[in-house]
């Protein structure tokens, strides 16, 4: 099986094109974001100007070099979350059927991570142990560190995927770049039981969102003595997301991320340096930028956002279920309407199950809606000064509509007319009646 099956869904000039941009822009992008909303006050303007007065000299100077006390929070914060992956208690899961017959075997201590990560650096905070606004204020270095330590780790990935791959769901597609970019692996381990991927993506990458967040809160409360109400919205509303993906966490050993997304650069580094930066910066921005929303605006907003992250688990649920009881169960109070689509893999034929009622009856991708929607509800409170803070709502936007239409390419090959038919009974991509 290549690495890049499934991948080129593009033609192969833009697929090039898109992965050589993506990994030359991407760890300049992320200084530059931090920059602006840490030194430039969030203006784009002003970094612009910055970087057109002082050039690539002046890039390379807002370049934080990666710093001793940076590769220490790193290693330390890395080290605790493996620990706790490999030590908490779970209950055992299973993932989906590969391709080539391999199924992965799971512990499920995604929620008993979150709960000990949050309840130790609080207290680590509160007993003075260890003050997050140290994090805050290596921020750039941290980041520095991580760019570069998880382009090594990529390596590390590319290197193990040639010369020992974890199980049978692993290929070269012959191209270098690709393999790289791809990834090479799907369910790469160290060890029987320590899974590369639910490290990277769930306990690191997921994790740091939640740690910076509350960061982001105690810096504020430090450097002003209080946390603005924009600051409490921002970081509920994402804490609440973040919460809601570890309460779902075996649900998401079952997407496209970890089903069928091999460990490259663009799953393994995104969620060692993507989702710690870019996931996180509407509250990186809020930091310097307390906005006094007012209670009430305050809690419309709070409650808009929970409503959003809410639709978007009960997508993800209604699915879930659904393929769990093998359709017997109800949608919306009713009996379900779906389509058994058979399809060929290793030469037998399988069946699955596709709803076409309830959420998924409204679009084939809409769970995608309120994902974007929660994003944009915990960026507003910062209100409408600066566009960097609405980077992530675009960027998402882009990754999502990206996203259905590589797993729409992707179903259309595996369940070919029965795909079709879904699509005649539910024509509309992600937005109903528009797109
Ligand atoms: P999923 O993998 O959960 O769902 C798509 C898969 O579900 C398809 O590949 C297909 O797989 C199956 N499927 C498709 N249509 C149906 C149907 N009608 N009935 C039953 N099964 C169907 O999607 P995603 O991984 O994209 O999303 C999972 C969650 O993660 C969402 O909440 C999403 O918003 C979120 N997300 C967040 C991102 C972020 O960066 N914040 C990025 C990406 C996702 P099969 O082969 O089994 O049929």
């Amino acid at each position: 099986m290549g690495a890049a099956e499934g991948k080129t869904v593009h033609s192969p000039a833009l697929t090039y094109f898109s992965m050589i941009s993506l990994l030359s822009l991407c760890p300049p992008f992320v200084i530059l974001l931090w920059y602006t909303m840490v030194h430039a006050d969030g203006s784009i303007v002003q970094t612009w100007n910055f970087l057109k007065k002082q050039g690539l000299q002046g890039f390379l100077e807002i370049w934080p070099r990666p710093s001793a006390i940076a590769w220490k929070i790193i290693f330390v914060y890395g080290t605790f979350e493996a620990a706790l992956q490999l030590i908490l208690p779970g209950k055992r899961v299973e993932g989906p059927i590969s391709p080539t017959g391999h199924r992965p075997v799971y512990k499920a201590n995604g929620m008993a991570a979150y709960f000990v990560t949050l309840v130790t650096y609080i207290s680590l905070w509160w007993f003075e142990i260890f003050n997050p606004t140290v994090v805050y204020d290596h921020l750039g270095e941290i980041y520095s560190a991580l760019i570069f330590g998880s382009l090594i780790f990529c390596v590390f990935l590319y290197i193990k995927g040639h010369v020992a791959p974890s199980s049978t769901d692993s290929g070269s597609s012959g191209n270098l770049i690709i393999d790289f970019y791809w990834g090479m692996e799907l369910y790469p381990r160290i060890g029987k039981s320590f899974d590369i991927k639910v490290f990277t993506n769930c306990r690191f990458g997921m994790m740091s969102w939640a740690v910076l967040a509350v960061t982001y809160c105690i810096k504020q409360y430090e450097a002003n003595g209080k946390v603005s109400d924009s600051m409490l919205v921002n970081t509920t509303l994402m804490l609440v997301y973040v919460t809601k993906f570890y309460w779902w966490e075996a649900g998401y050993w079952n997407t496209m991320d970890i089903a069928h997304d091999r460990a490259g650069f663009y799953i393994c580094w995104g969620c060692l340096v993507w989702v710690p930066s870019i996931y996180t910066s509407p509250g990186m921005y809020l930091v310097n930028h307390p906005v006094n929303l007012g209670t009430q605006l305050a809690l419309y907003i709070l409650v808009a956002g929970i409503l959003c992250i809410y639709i978007n688990y009960d997508c993800d649920k209604q699915r879930q279920e659904f393929r769990r009881t093998n359709g017997k169960c109800k949608i919306w109070g009713k009996a379900p309407s779906k389509i058994e689509a058979t399809y060929t893999t290793s030469g037998e034929t399988k069946t699955s199950l596709l709803l076409t009622s309830g959420w998924w009856g409204l679009a084939r991708h809409f769970h995608y809606v309120p994902e974007i929607l929660a994003a944009f509800f915990w960026t507003v409170p910062a209100l409408f000064n600066h566009f960097l803070p609405y980077f992530y709502v675009v960027f998402l936007t882009i990754l999502l509509f990206d996203r259905a239409k590589r797993d729409d390419d992707r179903c259309r090959s595996k369940y070919g007319k029965y795909w079709k038919l879904y699509c005649n009974k539910v024509p509309y991509k992600i937005i109903p009646g528009i797109y």
